[in-house]
């Protein structure tokens, strides 16, 4: 390894590395893409991305494993979603060989900066498509852009496996009921940026929104789906067209039932019965599993397992979930993809 960096104190930042993948929709059709050294995307001022938020991302992870290796976890679900995105949008779908072609490349062409195993950190992949040309009228764009740069990554939120605090604000929702807070677009993060200025500002890690329509019930985090850990042994998470489908949280269910024992839940989590969760956790990709210590609503706070420390079960999925990314445990059929390195 060539490169300089203090891989155990990354925190989640941008880093422009030497190499990222691009590729221009034309006249209906995906052109041959390339990688390119130019970080800078150059596009008309009238772009739809910009005006009218007509652009959708994704985000996943390249592990270095114990051999030295390299993989990705459930590449083709992250295409696949940004697919579902890019209907909801007008957008056309990248098709799920190029997705999983351009994070490939991007991962063999930065390969020295794929944290060594051991760190915790990995590359973080960003995938990124946008409307773009000379389109001032509110309509789908007839070009697009497709890129996936990287950087390597530590934690997302600043306690990694500490439990930190979390906010309700019932002044705010990041998504409407039939909206597009399914969709992983720029816009639902804009519509976040102020609740979550404000629970930052005073000691939150981020936001937990309810449903839009009735604030009873929990949604999500703002970038990681919720769970929440019962005394009978559930792995319960809240099922609603408005939240994000983290991949992630998908996968922790499969494992809670067919590793660790536990009853999987998809439905209602209501705040009224925050009572019946031993442990909670926030998850996602960047998130990876951030244990929830307490909840703010109102001037009612509710501490789950402990303020300071992991709860047993989600220690265990969190081993489980890691170990699998990184290589060390074997994984369910197809959720690894190895990047050849020739
Ligand atoms: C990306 C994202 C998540 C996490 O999804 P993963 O597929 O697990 O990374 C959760 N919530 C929102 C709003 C997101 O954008």
């Amino acid at each position: 390894m060539t490169v300089k960096i203090d891989w155990e104190n990354l925190g989640f930042s941008y880093m422009k590395l030497p190499y990222r993948y691009l590729a221009y929709y034309k006249n209906g059709k995906w052109e041959q893409g390339v990688l390119t050294e130019d970080a800078t995307l150059h596009v008309s001022e009238s772009s739809p991305a910009l005006h009218y938020g007509q652009q959708a991302f994704e985000g996943l992870k390249a592990y270095r494993t114990k051999k030295g290796t390299i993989q990705l976890f459930r590449p083709d679900e992250n295409a696949k979603r940004l697919q579902r995105t890019a209907d909801r949008l007008l957008m056309p779908q990248v098709p799920t060989e190029l997705f999983m072609d351009a994070c490939k490349e991007v991962v063999k062409a930065n390969q020295d900066y794929v944290p060594p195993y051991g760190t915790g950190a990995t590359l973080y992949l960003r995938p990124l498509l946008i409307g773009i040309g000379d389109i001032i009228g509110v309509k789908p764009a007839e070009e697009y852009i497709f890129t996936v740069f990287a950087m390597p990554v530590g934690n997302y939120f600043k306690g990694g496996l500490q439990p930190t605090n979390f906010l309700i604000q019932d002044e705010f929702d990041r998504a409407a009921p039939n909206g597009t807070g399914a969709a992983k677009v720029g816009g639902n993060y804009a519509a976040s940026l102020l609740p979550g200025k404000t629970a930052k500002s005073k000691g939150f890690s981020d936001v937990i929104y309810l449903d839009p329509a009735t604030h009873t019930k929990i949604e999500e985090v703002g970038s990681a789906n919720f769970f929440g850990i019962t005394a009978n042994g559930q792995f319960m998470t809240p099922k609603s067209p408005s939240i994000l489908p983290s991949i992630t949280k998908y996968s922790l269910l499969y494992l809670a039932e067919h590793r660790l024992g536990l009853t999987p839940v998809e439905g209602d989590v209501f705040v009224a019965d925050l009572d019946q969760f031993v442990e909670a956790g926030a998850c996602g990709t960047a998130a990876v599993i951030s244990p929830i210590g307490g909840v703010q609503h109102g001037e009612a706070f509710h501490v789950f397992y402990s303020e300071t420390e992991v709860g047993p079960v989600t220690k265990r999925l969190y081993d489980e979930l890691t170990g699998i990314q990184f290589g060390d445990i074997e994984a369910p059929e197809g959720w690894i993809v190895p990047v050849e390195l020739d």
